[in-house]
């Protein structure tokens, strides 16, 4: 059982999901997100498929595929209800609700993932705004770009 108001269950999005047991207010703490961090990350971490880094401030890098991890099961949404926010004083990782959460909802939030990362993940969150990969959201026009030039034209 998680100490937090959430649980890991199938998720209509893609393998298991986070899911809220209570509801959460706009701006409340959902569970943190816990992880090994780094400043340095190299292709050969990144390239584990079941490690997610997230780069929860400039330059900070997580790992929160551990077990340890109440929140690793959140799914990417194109369309979030929830934000990782790293605080600098405890330097922890927290998902906080941005829309008003119900009982049996998934929770989601930005992966963040830059244009190249985002072209190995593709993003199955079915909301009508997806770009098709977990790409940042600020990165989506460019993605949307890049993808109609590259493809083929004949
Ligand atoms: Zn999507």
């Amino acid at each position: 059982m998680s100490p937090y108001g959430v649980e890991s269950k199938t998720s209509p999005i893609e393998g298991l999901g986070l899911f809220a047991t209570q509801s959460f207010s706009v701006g409340q703490k959902i569970a943190p997100y816990l992880g090994h961090t780094t400043e340095r990350i190299d292709s050969a971490m990144t390239a584990k498929s079941a490690t997610y880094w997230l780069e929860i401030k400039a330059g900070l890098w997580l790992d929160g595929s551990s077990a340890e991890n109440p929140a690793r099961h959140a799914n990417h949404s194109c369309t979030p209800n929830a934000e990782l926010v790293y605080e600098e004083q405890t330097h922890e990782a927290w998902l906080i609700a941005t829309h008003a959460i119900a009982t049996d909802d998934e929770i989601t939030f930005d992966y963040g993932f830059s244009i190249a990362e985002g072209l190995f993940h593709p993003c199955y969150c079915r909301q009508t705004n997806c770009a098709g990969h977990i790409v940042a959201a600020p990165l989506r026009p460019a993605l949307r770009r890049h993808l109609r030039f590259s493809r083929s034209r004949d």
